[in-house]
């Protein structure tokens, strides 16, 4: 198990520089603010693009900037462990108020049970021993607080999921919108055990397009989920054949003139979401 675990870890080393407001906007937070800034390229804008954390507190959701050379294996999973505010007293004053922001933006994080979002930096040395960032990828599974030592100021992230993590709901689930009737007229009966599965292997994240859902007043997240062989041409109502989808997705899914094509290409997210999750824990 370490020793997969130290793969996984090896496997995200970023291979792509990728840019911020491209990952940002990837894990589900609103970037349109990046425009203003007199016309010139938004993801250049300075007063986000240097930020070390990002947040959406509608989708309930902090994008952390992480180099991978802190990431460890302890006690069987891949962690983070930092203390922001001791980095912050080596650093020049804007960089000083970025990691305030990212040491109080993890405080809401925990204290809300938000899903954390890794945006994983490699870095590459000058000549003069200074680093900067080389490459980054935006981590595709959750992370969340682990815990936080008020002594120290230490943070302790995790990769996975939490267990007082938010809630995942669905059109038919109680605070869901349509506790009501199936839409299309026919009502199916439906297994809520294997909707339930579907919404747990999607953490909140429309597994299409990998957008989060929306957060509901309960703080819970919003998914649909969709059987990708409907009911109605007797496909099985198992976990395997359903897809959690973002509410734009789903209605695409259904009525969009690229329905018969998302079909094909959701069968494909999902026998490898499934492969994966046979091999991780
Ligand atoms: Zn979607
Ligand atoms: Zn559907």
């Amino acid at each position: 198990m370490e020793v997969e675990l130290s793969e996984t870890l090896n496997s995200l080393k970023p291979t792509e520089n990728q840019r911020i407001i491209d990952l940002v906007e990837m894990a589900g937070v609103d970037v349109s603010d990046w425009a203003n800034f007199n016309g010139k390229e938004p993801a250049t804008n300075p007063k986000y693009c240097y930020e070390w954390s990002f947040v959406s507190e509608q989708t309930a959701t902090l994008v952390c900037c992480i180099w991978h050379d802190m990431l460890q294996v302890t006690e069987g999973k891949i962690q983070a462990v930092f203390n922001v505010l001791k980095t912050a007293l080596t650093q020049n004053a804007q960089q000083k108020k970025r990691a305030h922001k990212f040491h109080n933006d993890l405080h809401r994080a925990k204290d809300n049970n938000w899903t954390i979002r890794a945006v994983i930096l490699s870095e590459k040395f000058s000549r003069n021993g200074t680093s900067k960032v080389d490459k980054r990828v935006l981590d595709e599974s959750p992370w969340f607080v682990d815990s936080y030592d008020p002594y120290t100021n230490e943070w302790k992230l995790t990769r996975g999921k939490g267990k007082h993590q938010t809630k995942f709901v669905d059109q038919f689930s109680e605070e869901g919108p349509a506790s009501r009737k199936e839409v299309n007229g026919i009502a199916f009966k439906r297994d809520g055990k294997q909707r339930l599965e579907v919404l747990e292997r999607a953490q909140g994240i429309c597994e299409f397009c990998g957008q989060p859902g929306f957060q509901l007043p309960s703080g819970a997240l919003y998914l649909e989920t969709h059987h990708i062989i409907p009911l109605s041409e007797d496909g099985p109502d198992v976990a395997s054949n359903m897809i959690a989808l973002c509410p734009n997705h789903h209605r695409e899914a259904h009525y969009g003139i690229k329905a018969r094509h998302m079909r094909v290409r959701m069968q494909e997210i999902i026998a490898k979401s499934l492969v994966k999750a046979i091999v991780a824990p």
